[in-house]
């Protein structure tokens, strides 16, 4: 899996109008496996899924790397570690102008943001998926693919995070989020316009560059729990996430920051039994306010954050943190509030 087949695609060299030979960027392609790569025989290679775009040797010298070949609902924590851990290492070895990395679109937004989280290097890394197959005459992957190498290949893109495009809109992995179940419009940025757009193969970006923070990650423990309160909750599912041994809770509580006293009771006990509770609203836009009783117990305030996304930020924090302070700095750091 680790091995790296170079498979370039086309002489590096081109012609540039008025500067002479000019080097193409060299682009570094990780495959992961999604509808992107599905066919009724099988996953597609990263090899076969760049000889479906033969407008890439236009861009950029590809190189390829089949990752894995998943469906994306399978993608856990470890292996999420292991692809950040890899892009690490290829920006750390190779002179790459950045990577693209295909994936399902199931988990592609916890991901993307991950990845975000955990790699510093300030070139582009872009994720890009397909909502139909590549043997369906309007399979869109081929063109997301190819979308996702012209945005590494700008120079515009450098220190922008990570990125996701489909439907020739580009997301930051931050505010992505998959909308719909079958759309080529899969994805929104919620919370924050998109980060710009292709048309006709121009790339153009019309927001500007959102805060990150960088995590040094280096192990994660993928017992964290996403718990989404609804009409009726008591504490049921906190006190049995925490008997099944979890680390760390993500509450998605009402509105701005409410939670019935049931719920309340089993996070007193949840917080004595050492674990990190963190609330985001369950609107899945909006900052919350974390209430006296609830500061006083020492809930991390999940900000802005959606429950997916900061369910992958305490992952990543507890990884390297079991402070709750620090723990609370990443998620404040990272609102921009
Ligand atoms: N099942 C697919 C996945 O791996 C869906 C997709 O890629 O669109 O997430």
């Amino acid at each position: 899996m680790r091995k790296l087949l170079k498979g370039l695609l086309a002489c590096c060299l081109y012609m540039s109008p008025g500067l002479g030979i000019a080097q193409l960027p060299q682009i570094h392609i990780l495959a992961t496996g999604g509808t992107i790569a599905s066919t009724e025989s099988g996953m597609l290679t990263a090899e076969e899924l760049i000889s479906a775009v033969p407008e890439l040797a236009d861009v950029a010298s590809i190189s390829v790397e089949n990752f894995s070949s998943i469906g994306s609902s399978r993608m856990t924590p470890e292996l999420q570690l292991r692809l950040a851990q890899r892009v690490n290492e290829l920006f750390a070895e190779e002179e790459i102008a950045g990577v693209v990395i295909t994936h399902g679109t199931d988990s592609l937004e916890e991901t993307a943001f991950f990845v975000d989280l955990l790699v510093a290097d300030s070139r582009p890394v872009v994720f890009t998926a397909a909502q139909r197959s590549p043997r369906r005459v309007d399979t869109d992957g081929p063109r997301n693919l190819l979308n996702a190498a012209l945005i590494v290949a700008d120079d515009r893109s450098v220190d922008r995070g990570v990125m996701i495009t489909l439907n020739d809109d580009i997301h930051t992995a931050r505010f992505a989020r998959k909308t719909h179940t079958t759309a080529v419009e899969a994805f929104q940025s919620v919370g924050s316009g998109k980060m710009g757009s292709l048309d006709e193969q121009h790339v153009y970006f019309t927001a500007s560059k959102p805060p990150r923070i960088n995590l040094k990650t280096t192990e994660v423990n993928s017992r964290v729990d996403l718990i989404r309160l609804v009409a009726g909750s008591d504490g049921t599912l906190v006190r049995a996430a925490v008997a099944a041994g979890a680390r760390g809770i993500v509450l998605e509580v009402f509105g701005r920051g409410n939670v019935p006293p049931l719920v309340t009771e089993a996070l007193r006990e949840a917080v004595a039994a050492g674990v990190i509770v963190v609330f985001t609203s369950r609107t899945g836009d909006g900052r919350i306010v974390i209430y006296p009783e609830f500061s006083e117990l020492g809930i991390v305030n999940g900000e802005n954050l959606d429950g997916l996304k900061a369910r992958m930020l305490l992952i990543a924090a507890l990884g390297q943190s079991s402070s709750r302070d620090e723990i609370q700095d990443f998620f404040t750091s990272l609102s921009g509030y």
